[in-house]
């Protein structure tokens, strides 16, 4: 079966990350069986100059045919004025709402080679590996009601809503237990249950979900206060995290600083059907764009992702993400990363992983 892959290298590095991941695709394709066929199409700030729109119709169209959808990043000063409807970063969260991606993978993987960058000592952190599922489209962040008023002694009040329904937290749990089924199967559920009502049914229901379907997978639960201080104190303990939209934005941001390098962090964004927008977790690094100086590791690890969740081809995964180790135990380092023997540029770092599928 041949996968309908979509590239939308969007603005700033965008171009030259997703140019190298193309070329380990087609190293794929040409040397380990992969069938796919690329396409690509124009977003952010690119969608803005060819169609006058963020998300021009023609590209969701093309991702909505597709298997998965593979992005560099979006944004730019040179969109900054633009009024905020049609912002770059619009035509991001049009695409993730349009193909209702609900579930938020973010691994945070510490290799070896590179566990002097992180703020935590070596011994705690190196070899660090977990991945945060956070609910994406539900939540505080979406809930009504919301909004501002006027209290009868004259003061404003700010106000926002917390609300999960069961649907919304069987759909994530089950996300988070096949996510988990490829890994260790130890999943810990990430809450408030001792303040929060709908905590209570949140917790309720993942017990419900994995005591039912998922028996294999080992369960645990852990107030947000706590793991929040498991992951900056011995954060190797996760295997994956599941958790709500508020929660896993704060703890995602924390579990990817554990890592120390922006640049190598992908990131995952799952629909009910394991359809996939993959992308990097930075964003398009004006200040570099253009100049061959951008890490395309983070883009090379979300295509290991997509081969994983999307196109069922998790050996190629490992393949990739060795690949990605075997540059990294060579020396090679973009300047974005410490330590290392040999300064490359992101075209050199993406043909050094090419090589190495095409040897192995
Ligand atoms: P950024 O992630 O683009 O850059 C932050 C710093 O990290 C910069 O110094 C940059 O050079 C460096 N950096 C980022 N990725 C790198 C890589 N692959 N290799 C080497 N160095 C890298 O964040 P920012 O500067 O806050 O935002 C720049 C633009 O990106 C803005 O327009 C913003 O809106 C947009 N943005 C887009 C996304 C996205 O597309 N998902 C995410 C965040 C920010």
């Amino acid at each position: 079966m041949s996968h309908k892959i979509l590239l939308l290298p969007g603005d700033g590095i965008g171009p030259e990350i997703v140019a190298e991941a193309r070329r380990v695709l087609d190293v794929l394709c040409e040397c380990h069986g992969l069938r796919c066929e690329l396409e690509e199409a124009p977003i952010g700030g690119a969608g803005y100059d060819a169609a006058g729109q963020p998300l021009p119709a023609a590209t969701l169209d093309l991702a909505r045919a597709a298997d998965a959808v593979l992005l560099g990043a979006v944004g730019g000063p040179r969109y900054d004025a633009l009024p905020r409807e049609v912002r770059p970063e619009r035509g991001l969260l049009a695409i993730r709402a349009e193909l209702g991606l609900f579930g938020n993978l973010r691994p945070a993987i510490l290799f070896p080679q590179l566990a002097a960058a992180s703020a935590l000592r070596p011994e705690v952190v190196s070899g660090l590996d977990l991945l945060i599922v956070r609910e994406l489209t539900g939540g505080i962040y979406f809930g009504e009601p919301r909004g501002v008023r006027t209290l009868p002694d004259g003061q404003r009040q700010g106000f926002d809503t917390e609300l999960y329904s069961e649907s919304e937290i069987v759909r994530i749990t089950r996300l988070a237990c096949r996510a988990a089924e490829q890994r260790q199967r130890r999943l810990c559920s990430v809450d408030k249950a001792n303040v929060l009502e709908s905590s209570g049914l949140w917790r309720e229901v993942v017990e419900g979900v994995v005591e039912q379907e998922f028996p294999h997978i080992e369960l645990s639960h852990m107030y947000v206060d706590n793991a929040a201080m498991q992951l900056v104190r011995a954060p190797k303990q996760f295997d994956v995290i599941v958790t709500g939209n508020l929660f896993g934005d704060i703890l995602s941001d924390c579990a990817a600083q554990l890592t120390g390098s922006i640049g190598m962090l992908p990131s995952a964004s799952l629909d009910e059907q394991g359809k996939g927008l993959y992308e990097p977790v930075h964003g398009s690094a004006p200040d570099i764009a253009g100049q061959d100086r951008a890490n395309p590791l983070a883009t090379i690890l979300s295509v290991a992702m997509m081969l994983r969740y999307s196109l069922g081809a998790g050996e190629l995964a490992e393949r990739v993400e060795a690949a990605v180790a075997g540059v990294l135990a060579d020396g090679l380092r973009t300047a974005d990363l410490q330590g290392g023997t040999r300064r490359v540029g992101t075209r050199e770092m993406g043909e050094a992983v090419a090589e190495r599928l095409r040897a192995g």
